[in-house]
């Protein structure tokens, strides 16, 4: 019989893990060896009791868990229920069902068609904002331009991976993860099902608007090195500019008598330069963070309790 985990990272969300389980449950896939694996990420609520509760339950599906000693952020939780699933396929998606678990047995249907990536796409509709619609699709465009990659608008991080696909996963040993992207670059034989987003059943939102620009952020740098080229071109746009600038102001200074205007454009120069400074400063900054970080080597996440 095939093993197939479902990983659910899972942080404050109390209220919605025993909804899922309950709604996997009616799935009633009999013709495999199913295994919930939550990974409680640092939850300051009682997620990890109710998880508790459902994993001492003998009857029904048998339901693991890991607990991180604090919250490490869902991609890191993402990776480490990769890390310690060996089941034939691992499934992941959110704890809060706005990824539908009716979705799975189509997710399935493809592997057993010999899919090794299985991947959803969100059809937008009012369950998700605007606000996300709009930035997430504007985000992908910029990662899309700058990496090269293909990720679609609709992606998260609902989706079945086979044990191959896992296997390669584990090679990759980056402290910042961006797991979306590292899905998209890797290769493998990939099939995609659509679906539409549901409401989130229980609590709010944890990707705040300041979360989201990081990952946005994260994802942007952990793909690419183009905003280093770009820093490259704007120096150089800028001196070419300032030269034919130089030039302007000396050939005005020989052929006119008023010579002491110039207050704005100097001051605006002079701040349009800075600003560029701080920009690309920051650029470098945020890849040699990243160097910093990896360099530590310090484990993606550490685990206070786990039941396996
Ligand atoms: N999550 C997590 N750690 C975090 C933030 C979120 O494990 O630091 C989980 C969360 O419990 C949920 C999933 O990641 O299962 C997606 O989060 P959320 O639903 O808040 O994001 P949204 O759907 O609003 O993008
Ligand atoms: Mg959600």
């Amino acid at each position: 019989m095939k093993s197939i985990d479902i990983v659910i990272p899972s942080f404050n969300e109390e209220g919605n893990i025993k909804s899922l389980y309950d709604r996997v449950l009616k799935l009633n896939l009999k013709k495999y060896k199913l295994r919930l694996l939550y990974v409680d990420d640092g939850s300051r609520d009682n997620t990890l009791f109710e998880i508790k509760k459902l994993s001492k339950n003998k009857k029904g599906i048998k339901v693991s868990y890991i607990s991180f000693s604090r919250n490490f952020g869902h991609q890191v939780a993402l990776k480490a229920g990769l890390d310690h699933s060996n089941a034939d396929a691992v499934i992941s998606m959110d704890a809060d069902l706005q990824h539908p678990p009716e979705l799975i047995p189509a997710l399935i249907q493809k592997w057993e068609e010999g899919a090794e990536i299985v991947y959803t796409i969100r059809k937008d509709n009012e369950n998700v904002s605007w606000f996300k619609r709009n930035t997430a699709s504007m985000f992908y465009n910029i990662l899309n331009y700058l990496s090269g990659l293909e990720i679609s608008h609709g992606a998260a991080d609902f989706r079945l991976l086979d044990k191959k696909v896992i296997f390669a996963l584990r090679l990759f040993n980056e402290k910042n993860l961006f797991i979306r992207g590292l899905v998209t670059a890797i290769g493998f034989k990939k099939e995609s099902v659509e679906y539409i987003p549901e409401l989130r059943v229980w609590g709010v939102s944890k990707y705040s608007i300041k979360r989201m620009f990081l990952f946005a952020l994260d994802g942007i740098t952990s793909f690419s090195v183009k905003p280093l080229h770009f820093a490259t071109y704007f120096g150089m746009v800028l001196s070419f500019f300032s030269g034919v600038y130089t030039i302007y102001a000396i050939v005005i200074y020989f052929s006119s008598d008023s010579v002491v205007s110039g207050w704005a454009s100097v001051l605006t120069s002079v701040l349009f330069i800075g600003g560029m400074q701080l920009i690309i400063l920051g650029i470098i900054g945020e890849y040699l963070g990243k160097l910093f970080i990896q360099s530590k080597g310090r484990p993606n996440y550490l685990i206070s309790e786990k039941d396996l």
